[in-house]
């Protein structure tokens, strides 16, 4: 593994780009579409080991397909917004608040059905049994949210993010500015959603060289400086990491002061690259950095951590 020098100074600004966008939001039927692709080729690169990149490929179709069967309706996009301003740490206001919602109870119960068909018998039953206990289903949604994941079962944590993330992204997506919640500047997590980062990405185009965190269930991207640690703020041992060579499109940025690590996708190199799809087919670069002892800030919503 090398470590590559390849850090711009913090806030250095690029000709061209007039201000920086605090957050980005979500144009959801394009983000799926992009997904869909990058694991499709995923699959294709993993050979015999692809049949969970082919799986994650109908999930997210099915999540593309509620967009255009099951919008939100305005009601359901008000609730999700209070309910994200009140934050999730109230266990019992939380679990309260997700049992009135119903339009991701909803698409879980779509999304359980369309994919049981594909899974293991063991999974599919434990979805329809989920879809069928609406106290569990939101007992299950609150572990989720409060990022305790090791209380949902591997298989259903992944079908039941994917259809809390379709309903929150496109709440967020319909608030703009309104949904955010907290303040940006030094946010590890979502300040629209309070859900952690899937990548960093270093962006290319009209925002080249700026680094945005990605959202793992509001699909939110929110601006944060580079070259300064996202989980703790100092920026005196950063270093990024790569397997091949240091102009590779997928690093990894480490701190050495909170010996955390964040997956960067380099966007301005490759800009096909898609966070969710691409960060989980370079788990191989987080195996070797939790080897050396760091440890990861964010999830990726296809691969929950045991
Ligand atoms: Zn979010
Ligand atoms: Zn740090």
């Amino acid at each position: 593994m090398l470590s590559s020098s390849d850090i711009v100074a913090p806030d250095k600004r690029t000709p061209g780009v007039v201000a920086i966008d605090p957050a980005i939001y979500p144009m959801l039927d394009k983000l799926y579409a992009r997904r869909i692709e990058r694991l499709k080729a995923q699959a294709l690169l993993q050979g015999e080991n692809g049949e969970y990149f082919r799986f994650l490929t109908h999930l997210v179709q099915a999540q593309r397909d509620s967009l255009a069967q099951a919008p939100l309706e305005q009601a359901d996009v008000e609730a999700i917004y209070n309910l994200l301003k009140q934050g999730i740490s109230d266990t019992t206001q939380l679990e309260h608040s997700l049992g009135n919602i119903q339009c991701w109870q909803a698409a879980y119960a779509t999304l359980a059905t369309q994919l049981a068909p594909m899974l293991p018998q063991k999974v599919a039953q434990a979805l329809g049994t989920l879809s069928a206990d609406k106290t569990e289903l939101v007992k299950a949604a609150t572990h989720l949210l409060q990022a305790d994941y090791a209380q949902v079962d591997a298989g259903v944590a992944v079908v039941l993010w994917a259809a809390l993330s379709t309903c929150w992204a496109q709440a967020v997506a319909r608030k703009q500015g309104e949904g955010i919640t907290q303040p940006l500047a030094h946010a590890t997590h979502c300040p629209c959603c309070h859900a952690p980062p899937v990548a960093s990405l270093v962006m290319g185009g009209a925002r080249e060289g700026l680094r945005y965190l990605q959202c793992s269930l509001c699909e939110v991207r929110w601006h944060r400086v580079r070259a300064v640690c996202v989980a703790c703020d100092a920026s005196g041992q950063m270093d990024h990491w790569t397997l091949d060579n240091a102009k590779s499109a997928i690093q990894i940025e480490t701190c050495g002061d909170c010996k955390s690590y964040i997956k960067t996708l380099r966007l301005d190199y490759d800009p096909e690259l898609e966070a969710v799809a691409d960060d989980l087919g370079s788990l191989l670069l987080d195996s070797a950095m939790e080897t050396e002892g760091f440890m990861r800030v964010g999830i990726n919503p296809f691969s929950f951590p045991a």
